[in-house]
């Protein structure tokens, strides 16, 4: 076995994707995650809204690398690193050296400085964030059944979705068609039609990344299921009571962040430059500048395209970087001259509406409504790892499709702390 030592930090879209790609290469592989779970973040909206169970969207890390002898899979945090050293310091206090080092720690959502409003309003990064959030949506419903106090009930049965990114889209759609379709049959007191949802968006339209008629597009069918879309007015308070926002309040028991982006602090570890929501800025070889044996990729660093435009922080553009450093790495190894910089390619941008409608964003060609959902649908169910999930996510969608029925309604926390916080600031992706 070859001593030459690569650690990939991160088992999400980018880490996963290095590894794979590094396969016969003659380097020894340490992957480490905080988490045992690699996850499909694209379909995270459905397991927070009790479309898909989590186990359908996560796959054990270890499981995937199990015919892969030369990659070891290690649960651990990464605490900080010592570039002279060429060391991690992991959470129990042990350290891991490395040749070669992969950083591909990803990003939360952030709240603009005010880190406060986060148990009011918890964002989807984690599998720990959809379920906390399905209790809490389940929940509202629970106890509006019960509550004889017409304000009360009323707070309870409105549904907060700050940011109309895609994930703010298909929050918002998906609860609608919950409380329209799948729950009102289930309650006696309560009729869950009459749940205001409201999407709440500082910008002037709905996703923003998106062609414009295709932005007009989203709204018009958000609002044909229901959901109250305000634009234009940032949200200036997040509490117990609800939100603040152009000066009124709305009284909502649940809120959910989908806006803003915060890198995990790769770049604090290593003292190097980062943009303003911290992401490493490296050189078009996915280096960090100064240390050749350092890549960052995926949402944790920023690099940009020959046209002055950042590669945005999406799932294939993680993956391609991923491809990239394995190929810088495979090329180093033999000897042979250096790659070409980093090039981005960009498929197009996604986003559904409910079950029924997506718009799809290719630039040459954009496609809106049925059709763009199936093409979406396919397109999740082909990246999913593994024949089981497949089969289970399509049976589950053609069910919802058919039935409108979600089988996933299960209320797993009951107040407290957030689940699942990590250890650094909170963002969302550039999808948020
Ligand atoms: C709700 C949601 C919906 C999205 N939908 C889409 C979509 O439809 N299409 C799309 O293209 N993109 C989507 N994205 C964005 C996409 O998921 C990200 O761009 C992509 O996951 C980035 O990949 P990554 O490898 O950089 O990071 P991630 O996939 O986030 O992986 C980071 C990994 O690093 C691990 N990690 C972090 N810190 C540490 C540490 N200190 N020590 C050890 N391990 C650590 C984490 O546990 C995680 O496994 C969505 C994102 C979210 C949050």
């Amino acid at each position: 076995m070859s001593a030459h030592h690569a650690v990939v930090v991160g088992a999400g879209f980018g880490g996963l994707e290095a590894v794979h790609r590094l396969a016969g290469a003659p380097v020894r592989i340490t992957l480490v995650d905080r988490r045992n779970h690699h996850l499909f973040q694209p379909l995270l909206y459905q397991a927070a809204t009790a479309s898909l169970a989590p186990s359908e969207i996560a796959w054990p890390i270890r499981h995937l690398f199990r015919r892969r002898p030369e990659v070891t899979t290690l649960l651990a945090s990464v605490e900080s690193i010592d570039k002279e050293a060429r060391e991690l310091h992991l959470d129990d206090g042990s350290t891991l050296g490395y040749d070669t080092l992969v950083l591909a720690t990803g990003a939360r959502h952030a709240y603009f400085g005010h880190d406060a409003w986060e148990p009011f309003a918890p964002g989807l990064k984690t599998l720990e964030d959809a379920t906390t959030i399905r209790s809490r949506i389940l929940l509202a419903f629970e106890e509006a059944e019960r509550q004889s106090d017409e304000r009360k009930r009323a707070a309870l049965m409105t549904f907060v979705i700050v940011g109309a990114g895609p994930t703010g889209v298909e929050l918002a759609g998906t609860i609608a068609e919950l409380a329209r379709a799948t729950l009102p049959a289930d309650f006696r007191r309560i009729d869950t039609r009459e749940a205001r949802i409201v999407l709440i968006e500082a910008g002037p339209r709905v996703l923003p990344a998106f062609a414009e008629d295709l932005s007009i597009y989203a709204k018009r069918s958000l609002e044909r299921l229901g959901v109250e879309v305000v634009l234009g007015q940032p949200v200036s308070e997040c509490s117990a009571d609800g939100v603040v926002f152009g000066g009124k309040s709305l009284a909502a028991a649940t809120i959910i962040w989908a806006a803003g982006v915060q890198s995990s602090p790769a770049a604090q570890w290593l003292d190097a430059p980062a943009d303003r929501a911290g992401r490493l800025k490296v050189e078009r070889d996915l280096t960090v500048p100064g240390h050749p044996e350092i890549f960052a990729i995926g949402d944790a660093a920023i690099v940009f395209r020959s046209d002055g435009r950042p590669v945005p922080g999406i799932a294939p553009a993680a993956k391609q970087e991923g491809v990239y450093v394995a190929n810088v790495i495979r090329a180093r190894l033999r000897g042979a001259p250096a790659l070409p910089p980093f090039r981005y390619s960009h498929a197009g941008d996604l986003a559904t509406i409910g079950k029924r409608r997506a718009v799809i964003d290719f630039g040459w060609i954009k496609l809106r409504g049925a059709l763009a959902w199936w093409l979406w649908g396919f397109a999740h169910i082909y990246f999913l790892i593994g024949v089981r999930n497949r089969l289970s996510v399509a049976l589950n969608w053609l069910w919802i499709y058919a039935r409108d029925q979600r089988s996933a309604r299960l209320i797993t926390w009951r107040g407290g702390e957030v689940e699942g916080t990590a250890p650094f600031s909170r963002g969302d992706s550039d999808r948020s």
